[in-house]
């Protein structure tokens, strides 16, 4: 966004994102970073876009940074949050968009996954605070479009990686990167049948870019994500392959709830903003493996 002109203030409280990821950008004219909960209210004048992402996202329970450590803020962050971003969207006449999920469609029924799908979600699971309240903050978002006029849309981010992700958040990427560069097991959760489709970064920030850009799509919901459907075994073995490792894979027991398919439709995306993924899933995980080699150990 700086790079199109933009001036970019960035809200985060910490719970779950790194100051090291913004290091690039602090000291630029055009960026300010301000440690701030999107729960709290926020003033701030002549906003012209509001990107609400602020949430934890890991449903890894043995993270300090998943949003099952961390049920209340999640729950708050998308509901309250949102309720406040949407405020300051109004008073603003700002566009706003909602970074919604793939998880609030739950462990699918109708597969591959189009935005009309309502979903099959575990109301008071271990991800309802995460699922429950990005489905919330769907229907906040069209309760201020259609009651006050904010134009605000929705995005189904499915599963992204890239460079600056967490090997500790214990996301599928950056774990197994993480075991098979440390030479430890790659530990893949059940027999590893589940699927997910994976999206790298650079491919999903164009994305919302265009989303923000496209008026069509006020009052409306659309699924972002590269449709290449895998295994979760297939990954580690891929992911093994590429970081040239030797580390075992073994299979550990399978979290609750975890959904056992995942494929964005993308079709909508592709005729109203014209975006296709474009980053094959290889050249993705090597720049995140290069990316993850330059880290601190
Ligand atoms: N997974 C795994 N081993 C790990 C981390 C994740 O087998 O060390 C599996 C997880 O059980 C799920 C998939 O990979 O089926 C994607 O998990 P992730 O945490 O990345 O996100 P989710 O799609 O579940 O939100």
């Amino acid at each position: 966004m700086i790079a199109e002109g933009a001036e970019v203030v960035c809200l985060d409280n910490l719970i779950s994102g790194e100051l090291a990821h913004i290091a690039h950008l602090r000291g630029h004219p055009k960026f300010q970073f301000v440690e701030h909960d999107v729960a709290s209210p926020i003033q701030l004048d002549g906003v012209d876009a509001v990107f609400h992402l602020a949430s934890p996202a890991s449903p890894n329970p043995d993270s300090q940074k998943s949003y099952i450590a961390h049920p209340v803020e999640t729950a708050l962050a998308n509901s309250q949050g949102t309720h406040e971003l949407l405020k300051l969207a109004e008073r603003n006449g700002a566009g706003f968009l909602f970074a919604s999920t793939s998880e609030a469609y739950g462990d699918p029924l109708e597969h591959p996954q189009r935005e009309t799908y309502w979903g099959n979600v575990n109301p008071i699971g271990i991800r309802s605070c995460y699922d429950e309240s990005k489905r919330f903050g769907e229907a906040l978002s069209m309760a201020f479009f259609r009651s006050h006029g904010v134009k605000a849309r929705i995005v189904r981010i499915f599963n992204t990686y890239g460079p600056r992700c967490d090997v500790l958040d214990g996301r599928v990427v950056p774990a197994f990167i993480g075991q098979a560069l440390a030479g430890l097991p790659l530990t893949v959760h059940g027999d590893g049948s589940q699927t997910r489709s994976l999206c790298y970064v650079s491919d999903l920030v164009d994305g919302l870019w265009r989303m923000m850009n496209e008026p069509r799509t006020c009052g409306d919901v659309v699924n972002l994500g590269n449709p290449e459907e895998h295994t979760v075994l297939e990954f580690a073995e891929l992911i093994r392959k590429l970081c040239g490792s030797e580390s075992r894979i073994v299979f550990e027991g399978l979290r609750a709830d975890d959904p056992t398919r995942r494929r964005p439709d993308i079709a909508k995306a592709q005729a109203l903003l014209g975006w296709n993924p474009t980053v094959p899933l290889i050249d993705g995980l090597e720049r995140t493996i290069q990316w993850c080699r330059e880290q601190p150990a």
